[in-house]
């Protein structure tokens, strides 16, 4: 896939018009997601200040440590058509954005206030902080998450190649599977086969056996799996795409507890219904609701602990959250994860996920393995 389709160039003008549109003197975007997103500059996050400055009028620029500018020059962000401001090891690069923005806001050099990247240390933000003092900080993603959220075909289509590789993933796990092997021991079988399927970082690894699959977000221990246990194994990475891959399978290292069968399979009807409730204009808190009340109607309501989902793109977890409050309504284009869990303390756990893509006719999962209990 082409980066211009990815990281389109007229990106960097809807995120000035929706600046504009805020209220905002102007957008910092320091490396992480929202830099990518609106650059496609994968830049290293370091103490030496890479910045994006987007003023809601006039021209953007990217401040860069001197020693950055060959990165920057070979990254997307150069067919933006920006200039690329370096500095030295012995300037004050927070000076610069602040003298700069200043002239940019004209007489009296007021700039109003700036939305900071979400993701910006604490440590860069107090810093612009001191060099722009009458400028109230808000979060940049109160102006970019309407961009964010509506992911676009090509934003769709690498969620899907992510999905098709988690799904490679989980196709091998039953083979890394079996009696006596340690948790971690899998886990390091399960990375490497993330890695080999195309992800360009492991995010995370969670191979919760017996008890410990009770705790949603358990990750590795030392802990050996016992015949006829159930396993909770959610994984997921970042493709070199900079999009996210997440989903949870349930295994069995033989037959299945007492009483794990039924709640298994009133999950899967939950996970199925929420599903099933995704189309334009259902709120997200709805979708929660779809998954919970089949759960609690069987009782198990008070086993369900944790939202249904969460938004995904260039970052594992964001908007818009699959929560109850959260009256968002659905668009075409919005990704996120439908994940209903059922846990028993003590005793063992589950929950299955899939990302889904909202379209005009309805959720798309773009995660395509059996639902059903894998007994390996
Ligand atoms: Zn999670
Ligand atoms: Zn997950
Ligand atoms: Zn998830």
């Amino acid at each position: 896939m082409e980066s211009s389709d990815l990281y389109p160039v007229s990106r960097l003008a809807a995120a000035q018009e929706a600046t504009a549109a805020a209220g905002l003197g102007a957008l910092l975007l320091t490396p992480g997601p929202d830099l990518r997103y609106v650059t496609g500059y994968e830049a290293l996050p370091l103490e030496r200040l890479t910045c994006l400055a987007l003023p809601a009028e006039g021209e953007a620029f990217l401040v860069v440590p001197r020693l950055e500018l060959p990165a920057a020059e070979h990254s997307p962000a150069s067919r933006l058509g920006i200039e690329f401001v370096p500095w030295d090891e012995t300037e004050d690069p927070y000076a610069i954005v602040a003298a700069r923005l200043g002239g940019a806001a004209g007489a009296g050099g007021r700039v109003g206030a700036v939305g900071l990247a979400d993701r910006m240390w604490a440590m860069q933000s107090l810093r612009f902080r001191d060099a722009l003092p009458g400028a109230d900080q808000v979060l940049a993603g109160t102006v970019l998450r309407g961009l964010r959220m509506r992911k676009s075909p090509a934003e769709a289509a690498a969620l899907r190649e992510a999905g098709a590789a988690i799904d490679a993933v989980h196709a091998q796990v039953p083979g890394f599977l079996r009696a006596g092997r340690t948790e971690r021991e899998v886990g390091r079988d399960i990375a490497e086969a993330i890695i080999a399927a195309g992800h360009s970082t492991v995010d995370f690894v969670i191979v919760g056996s017996g008890p410990n699959g009770a705790s949603p977000h358990h990750e590795l221990s030392d802990r050996v799996i016992q015949a006829g246990e159930p396993v909770v194994v959610d994984i997921g990475g970042q493709m070199p795409s900079g999009y996210c891959s997440d989903s949870t399978r349930v295994y069995c290292v033989g037959e299945p507890p007492a009483g794990f069968a039924k709640y298994y399979d009133v999950l899967q009807r939950a996970q199925e219904a929420a599903c099933e409730a995704v189309r334009p204009g259902v709120s997200c808190e709805a979708v929660d609701a779809a998954a919970r009340e089949v759960i609690a109607a069987e009782g198990y309501g008070e086993y369900f602990i944790h939202r249904t989902g969460h938004g995904i793109g260039l970052e594992t977890h964001e908007e818009p959250y699959i929560v109850a409050g959260n009256a968002e309504p659905l668009a075409p284009g919005f990704a996120f994860s439908v994940e209903p869990g059922i846990y028993l303390p003590g005793a063992h756990g589950a929950r299955i996920e899939d990302i889904l893509i909202c379209t005009e006719e309805g959720g798309e999962r773009v995660n395509h393995r059996p639902r059903e209990l894998v007994i390996v």
